[in-house]
């Protein structure tokens, strides 16, 4: 399997040389050549797997230059009990007939982020091997909250890997900050930057297009990289949860083999609904994706109308992995359905980047209209819907679920669709527990740790063990660094 560029089909690289690149050098996403097939005989073998090997059966389908043991070893080491607080790793809990929650958030940091980020390091380790290279990779990445503290701890102590975060000082939740600033590992590093995530963001971004950094960095025995979702590495295990889930449905009842299921997704980046059409394309039994927003509701207004026009306020919301205007992963999923037209991908990329705005074919629009359904939810939604699921169904869930949850309601109502459907729940409540506190008619007294005791003394709900550990833990990093003093930072610490 090669993989080429979403704006040069010309481009043709091994999957180890994608996972090591990150991004083609022409700005476009390393995307396969083509999408493997799976039938109703691969899903019955993956019944009685564990996750592990579900994540193995199908990654190595794409990975061709990997081996299935060597993908067990790194699935079993991502995916076992010394990460994950539940066997299954990313199990389904049913709701009520027909509606289930997929929870990914049973990791490490207690965001879906884990799933692909505890093992894209493994498959980047593998892939400088593979491909021979000396230098030592260092991640850089900024951070809103989830993304640094779940790229973190998948890094730590990997080998001839290293990773250094930059997240905005006063813009992270406590129980952010603490799960960063006390995390272990001889090859790690985090500075709060003086500024918003903006300036953190627009910092990393000006190392990578330094070459003066980049050719000392060389000199040193490093070379940059990226863990955010444009790397094929993190999308792939992405695509593992969703055949997974099928087969969970499949084996306790709730679906037989053949049946269609519905997916809703609370989207940003576009990374975790992406993969779930991966699974589509390859043959998972899908029927719709229905692609849930909060108010920064671009992709809504593009599912409708085919225009992706960013010109549009930024909206702050308690959903907060999902504020974003640009999703750059869309870009994979236009490519394939414009039938690999790279040029029209270059054409519609141009755009977004001059006028802040593109319109797709119609061709590209009727195939839009045919897998997906978008839909938005306001902060008075998010709250009600906490709040409905906690009354109605004894069940707690995060802002970033409720958007999904909500959205899938309106989805229901707007169609008439009673397809069994799976929200996707990527974030454990206790990550917000003020949100969640107040959705649920509490008042947070504090909003530091102390509120995970409160939404436990409420819920009854078990904390999740990493989280509880949070208070027992000592600081190991409390270094800030002024946005323009950055590069300094990085070379700092890659001495
Ligand atoms: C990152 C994130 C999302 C958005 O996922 P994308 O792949 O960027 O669309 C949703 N919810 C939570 C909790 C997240 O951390």
């Amino acid at each position: 399997m090669k993989y080429y560029s979403t704006r040069d089909k010309n481009v043709s690289l091994s999957a180890a040389e994608a996972v090591k690149m990150g991004l083609s050098r022409d700005g476009g996403l390393l995307t396969p050549t083509r999408i493997p097939q799976i039938d109703r005989a691969f899903l019955e073998r993956l019944i009685p797997m564990e996750y592990a090997q579900r994540a193995a059966k199908v990654m190595v389908l794409y990975l061709t230059d990997y081996s299935e043991e060597e993908l067990l070893t790194f699935g079993r080491n991502a995916y076992g009990p010394a990460q994950f607080d539940d066997p299954i790793a990313a199990p389904v809990r049913k709701v009520e007939d027909g509606l289930y929650c997929l929870e990914l958030w049973h990791g490490p940091t207690s965001a879906f982020k884990d799933m692909a980020l505890q093992m894209l390091p493994q498959l980047l380790s593998a892939a400088l091997r593979k491909t021979g290279e000396k230098r030592t990779a260092c991640i850089l990445a900024a951070t809103s909250g989830d993304t640094g503290k779940a790229a973190m701890a998948g890094f730590a102590d990997v080998p001839q890997t290293c990773i250094q975060v930059y997240y905005p000082k006063d813009g992270v939740s406590p129980v952010q900050e603490r799960q960063m600033v006390t995390q272990e590992g001889e090859n790690v590093d985090v500075r709060a930057v003086i500024g918003n995530f903006d300036d953190a963001q627009a910092g990393v971004k000006r190392i990578f297009s330094d070459e003066a950094v980049r050719a000392e960095l060389d000199k040193r025995g490093y070379f940059l990289s990226s863990a955010n979702s444009i790397n094929w590495g993190r999308i792939l295990p992405q695509v593992v949860y969703y055949i997974s889930a099928y087969c969970d449905l499949v084996r306790d009842g709730a679906l037989t083999m053949g049946d269609k299921v519905n997916f809703c997704v609370p989207t940003g980046n576009f990374g975790d609904i992406l993969a779930a059409y991966y699974a589509k394309r390859m043959g998972l039994p899908v029927n719709r994706l229905i692609c849930a927003s909060n108010s920064n509701n671009v992709l809504t207004d593009f599912l409708r109308t085919g225009i992706y026009d960013r010109n549009r306020p930024f909206h702050t919301t308690i959903s907060p992995s999902m504020d974003i205007l640009i999703s750059s992963n869309l870009e994979r999923l236009l490519f394939d359905l414009s039938g690999e037209n790279d040029a029209e991908i270059r054409m519609y990329m141009d755009a977004l980047g001059s006028a802040g705005r593109y319109q797709v074919s119609d061709n590209i629009k009727a195939k839009l209209d045919d897998a997906f359904w978008g839909g938005c939810c306001s902060e008075e939604g998010t709250e009600e819907t906490i709040r409905r699921y906690w009354q109605d169904y004894g069940y707690l869930i995060d802002p970033h679920t409720a958007v999904a949850a909500e959205v899938l309601a309106q989805y229901r109502v707007a169609s008439g669709d009673e397809t069994p459907a799976v929200v996707v729940s990527t974030a454990s409540p206790y990550k917000f527990c003020g949100s969640v506190l107040t959705a649920i008619g509490e008042t947070p007294c504090g909003d530091g740790l102390e509120l995970l005791d409160q939404l436990h003394a409420v819920s009854g709900v078990p904390v999740p063990c990493r989280l509880a550990e949070l208070k027992g833990k000592s600081r190991r990093f409390d270094k800030t660094v002024e946005k323009q003093a950055m590069e300094q930072a990085v070379l700092d610490f890659l001495k």
